[in-house]
């Protein structure tokens, strides 16, 4: 089994991503500066598992943290999901998102090289495609410029590493392409807490349902998707989370950088996620048309058969599970980690 420095760990996807790792027996160390997160999620990872994880506090742009942290551990490959994620955010202080995703991201591979560590899964995002491409979106279709700065790190980092990848084949790289992220652990003892006012659909349903927000605005009402309103591919985080695990076993064997896209290959417009909300989970969503919002696109989905074929990987959550465990989670944390 191997040693796997995750990047980001105590976040919403890392810390799923642990669970799988020490579940999967891998030994796990963490680097985390818990800029968005809480070493509480670390914690409950550990109960859950059974298992121990290392935990190093501290920030991937620290070259001299990094260069300790291989030194102690001999690390066979990292997860890197350490960055800032807010797209809004990213307009006001780009340099922030600069910093952290891309000047960060090459620290930590400057520190791999240092190490003599050339395995590497990265979190990208479906939002490196160009938006004049229809979905189902696959892997071969062009990238474009992403309208925001978060998007812009996510595309860099991404063109970075295959660059890399070509100039010294002792790189292997996975890029995964996520969709939507959504659920929570089934147990409910590790889920999405994000700070202050959410971005996003699924926390804002759940911080609605639990009353800490008085009602959903649905951003768009005369898209041309099925109802009018935004479609995108939801992806339950254990599934993604597994993806890495995948991505992981396939990267042992092969060199070079190749991108997955990591969606169930389905749409759900945001009023199907909330009517389905409310139907599994029996609790009312109130809610209200806004304007667009905007850098949004009518529809995003996944052509997730290259992940299916390449990695083995089979998404095994429906929508309902996904919405289900959302609030399973939220129900028994209503203010996430800080109860
Ligand atoms: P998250 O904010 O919950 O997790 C990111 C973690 O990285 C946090 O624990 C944070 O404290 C840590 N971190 C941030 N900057 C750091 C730094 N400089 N040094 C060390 N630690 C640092 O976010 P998430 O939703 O778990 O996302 C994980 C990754 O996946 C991110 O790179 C994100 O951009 C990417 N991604 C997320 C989504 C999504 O919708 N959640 C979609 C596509 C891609
Ligand atoms: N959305 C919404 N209200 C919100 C948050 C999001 O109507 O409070 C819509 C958004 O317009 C998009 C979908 O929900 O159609 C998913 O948005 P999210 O921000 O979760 O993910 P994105 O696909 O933008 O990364």
């Amino acid at each position: 089994m191997a040693k796997i420095l995750v990047t980001g760990g105590a976040g919403y996807i890392g810390s799923h991503t642990c669970v799988e790792l020490l579940n999967a027996n891998h030994s796990v160390v963490v680097v985390d500066n818990l800029s968005n997160s809480s070493e509480e999620a670390l914690f409950r990872v550990q109960q859950l598992t059974g298992k121990s994880l290392d935990f190093v506090q501290g920030d991937i742009r620290d070259s001299t943290l990094l260069d300790q942290v291989f030194a102690q551990y001999s690390i066979d490959a990292v997860i890197h999901f350490a960055g800032l994620k807010a797209v809004g955010e990213s307009q006001q202080i780009p340099l922030a998102y600069f910093d952290n995703n891309i000047a960060g991201s090459i620290s930590l591979v400057k520190a791999m090289e240092r190490a003599g560590v050339f395995k590497l899964v990265f979190s990208s995002s479906a939002t490196v495609y160009d938006e004049a491409n229809t979905s189902p979106l696959n892997e071969d279709m062009p990238t474009g410029m992403p309208s925001n700065n978060y998007g812009y790190t996510k595309l860099i980092v991404e063109q970075m590493l295959e660059k890399l990848a070509i100039a010294d084949t002792r790189w292997s790289i996975a890029l995964l392409r996520y969709f939507n992220p959504v659920g929570a652990h089934q147990s409910g003892q590790i889920g999405e807490d994000p700070q202050g006012i959410p971005n996003n659909l699924m926390p804002y349903v759940t911080q609605v349902a639990v009353g800490r927000r008085q009602k959903l605005s649905i951003f768009g009402d005369d898209y041309d998707t099925i109802d009018g309103t935004g479609v995108r591919d939801y992806i339950h985080v254990v599934d993604l989370a597994n993806a890495h695990l995948c991505a992981l076993n396939n990267r042992l064997n092969a060199v070079g950088c190749r991108a997955w896209n990591i969606g169930t290959g389905n749409g759900s417009s945001v009023l199907q996620v909330k009517d389905t909300f409310e139907q599994v989970n029996g609790v009312a969503i109130a809610f209200e048309f806004a304007p667009r919002r905007l850098g949004d696109v009518a529809t995003s989905f996944a052509d997730n058969q290259r992940a299916l074929d390449e990695l083995g990987w089979v998404p095994r959550y429906t929508l309902e599970d996904m919405l289900k465990d959302s609030w399973n989670w939220q129900k028994q944390n209503p203010q996430g980690y800080s109860n």
